[in-house]
């Protein structure tokens, strides 16, 4: 069992505590992806489950195993960084097979696991080759590789991606899931591209300060988030928000802003939203809810600024009264920079925040 548990686990640097207690449980074989702005203590976290930053308190257990106080090399994780961390002196064969080499293993075992795992990357042809006659691709899975011979019970990897262009991104996207199909461990996996934790994560671990916003799948993450802020943070375009209130409207109910836009609230979600009646709100829509071809729905005036025509369809970014707002019209749509157009909102799919928590309402 490779679950990997932090229970109340803080970190201070100084007297600057920049993890609060927080609790974070692993499942075995999961692929685990924490995600978050700048500073948001991603980073942090994984040092400490590696044992790279000793925490300030709490605990970590992998497996069956208290790790808290145990050196790195104890752990049993193997950890893949940004920057390959490859010695440049030593062909791919050499930097896979090091760690061995270190610990004692014999030659032929080294040669071994150094095969397999280079027939698993697609790294055969490159064996003798050094880093530097290597694309950033291919760096990056010798370093992926030397973290497989190790056959850790944990990975971990920390924005392994970022120095690679755009399309070799999305190519070793699917490479390391398929990696993660195909050994069978439990992955966590940090990156600041909410993209990238989309489409690689079984579980987005989003994070703000420190703290946990949201921990789900990532539909449950794009369709329920729980908050303001991982509704801004996950999807893009990023969802759209109007700040407004809810009125009561004879026997139903309302979302206002300004005089220009009504939402009425559908009669299924009136129970869960009556209390927050009379309170200031604020509405959330994702550009792609705005594309609706048939029936009636409430419009929102936008003031169309910028039109980007991106192939499968276009988008028209502008203002809605003063807040920034992008909807997603058809290809080849004739509006234009300068138009005020109605773009429909999808009140199925339409979110509500209470604005002084931030929680989202039913
Ligand atoms: P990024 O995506 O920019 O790497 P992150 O979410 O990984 O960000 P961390 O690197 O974990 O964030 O940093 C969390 C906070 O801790 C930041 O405010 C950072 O400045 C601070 N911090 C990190 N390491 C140290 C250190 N060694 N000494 C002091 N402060 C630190």
């Amino acid at each position: 069992m490779s679950l990997v548990r932090l229970q109340q686990v803080t970190k201070s640097f100084g007297k600057v505590e920049v993890i609060p207690p927080l609790d974070l449980v692993i499942a075995d074989k999961e692929f685990v992806v924490l995600v978050g702005p700048s500073g948001c203590g991603k980073t942090t976290t994984l040092r400490m489950i590696a044992g790279l930053e000793q925490a300030t308190s709490g605990e970590i257990r992998i497996g069956d195993r208290d790790v808290t106080n145990l050196r790195p090399g104890l752990r049993n994780c193997s950890m893949v960084f940004q920057n390959y961390a490859l010695y440049p002196h030593m062909t791919v064969a050499e930097n896979i097979g090091y760690g061995m080499k270190v610990r004692g293993t014999s030659k032929a075992d080294i040669e071994t696991s150094v095969a397999n795992a280079a027939r698993i990357l697609n790294l055969g042809a490159y064996l003798q080759r050094k880093p530097s006659a290597l694309s950033g691709g291919q760096r990056q899975r010798v370093a992926i590789g030397r973290a497989i011979v190790r056959q850790p019970e944990v990975f971990l990897f920390d924005e392994p991606l970022s120095n690679l262009d755009a399309k070799l991104r999305i190519e070793m996207r699917t490479e390391i899931k398929l990696l993660h199909r195909r050994l069978k461990t439990t992955i966590v996996y940090v990156t600041h591209d909410q993209v990238e934790a989309m489409t690689m994560a079984d579980r987005v671990v989003v994070m703000n300060q420190g703290r946990i916003e949201q921990a789900a799948d990532p539909i449950t993450l794009y369709e329920s988030p729980k908050n303001l802020f991982v509704a801004a943070f996950i999807g893009a375009p990023s969802m759209n928000f109007i700040e407004g209130r809810l009125e009561r409207d004879g026997s139903g109910l309302s979302f206002r802003a300004g005089n220009d836009v009504t939402v009425p609230i559908p009669a299924h979600r009136m129970q869960a939203l009556a209390p927050a009646a009379d309170e200031e709100v604020v509405l959330g829509i994702r550009p792609e809810h705005t594309m609706i071809a048939t029936g009636s729905f409430p419009t929102v005036p936008l003031n169309v600024a910028d039109i980007e025509p991106l192939g499968p369809h276009t988008l028209a970014i502008g203002k809605t009264g003063t807040a920034p707002f992008t909807a997603q019209v058809a290809a080849g749509s004739p509006i234009r920079p300068d138009d005020i157009v109605n773009i429909p909102i999808d009140v199925e799919r339409m979110h509500l925040f209470l604005k002084s928590t931030g929680e989202a309402l039913g």
